[in-house]
Parts: C-alpha cells; sequence; structure tokens
C-alpha cells in the first residue's frame, strides 16, 4: 500500500467517525430543543387556562392574551414538526401515511397499524 493511499483511508475513517459524532450531537441538541418548546406550549397552554379562568371569575371577556397565546402555541407546533423531522431525517425514519407512527425506513409494513407502506 502507498503511503498516500494508506493517508487516504485514514482520513475517510476519521472523516465517518467525524459524521457519526456529529450526528448523535445533532439529534441530541434537536432533543434538548424539542423539549424546550414541548415546555414552552405546556407554559402557554397554562397561560391560557389561568387566563379564561380569570375572565369567568371576573365576569369580563377574555382579554386579546389568548388570541396571541394560541398564536405563539400555533408557531411552537410548527417548530416542534420541524424538528421532528429533521430527527427522522438523521435517524431514517419516516412517517406511517395511514396513523402517523414513526417507522424506520427499511420495514415495509407499519408495525402500529399494519399499513403497507412504500415499497
Ligand atoms: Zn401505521
Amino acid at each position: 500500500m502507498e503511503i498516500s493511499d494508506f493517508k487516504e483511508t485514514i482520513s475517510n475513517v476519521a472523516e465517518s467517525v467525524k459524521s457519526k459524532s456529529s450526528e448523535i450531537f445533532e439529534s441530541t441538541k434537536i432533543k434538548f430543543a424539542l423539549s424546550d418548546a414541548e415546555g414552552e406550549v405546556s407554559k402557554l397552554m397554562r397561560e391560557i387556562g389561568r387566563c379564561v379562568y380569570e375572565s369567568y371569575k371576573s365576569g369580563e371577556e377574555p382579554d386579546e392574551t389568548i388570541h396571541e397565546n394560541c398564536e405563539a402555541i400555533d408557531a411552537k407546533y410548527k417548530e416542534i414538526e420541524e424538528m421532528r423531522s429533521k430527527l427522522r431525517g438523521i435517524k431514517n425514519i419516516s412517517v406511517c401515511p395511514e396513523c402517523g407512527a414513526e417507522i424506520s425506513n427499511e420495514s415495509a409494513f407499519c408495525n402500529k397499524c399494519g399499513a403497507k407502506l412504500s415499497e
């Protein structure tokens, strides 16, 4: 083996190790961001509940913050969906068109509802 080939092999191995660990790093980062976003959503949900209750107590119309918080939740859900699909891309996972369960790209049938997946 030529020295230059040897160097090539080493750098290929290093490259694949690097990309594997950056995959793990990336998916861990996304998981943290996901649980952050989910925490945000439950905070907003509680805030909405509090507003509804306060308006019930005071007999006044619920104020605009409810609407704003609902929009903020929609935006968070969108972020969450984007992060989930990024994660699926990293982990080679797709979603069942029938029931929405997450399944490995290698399986032919959904293991939740049994639907046939793309051939
Ligand atoms: Zn399914």
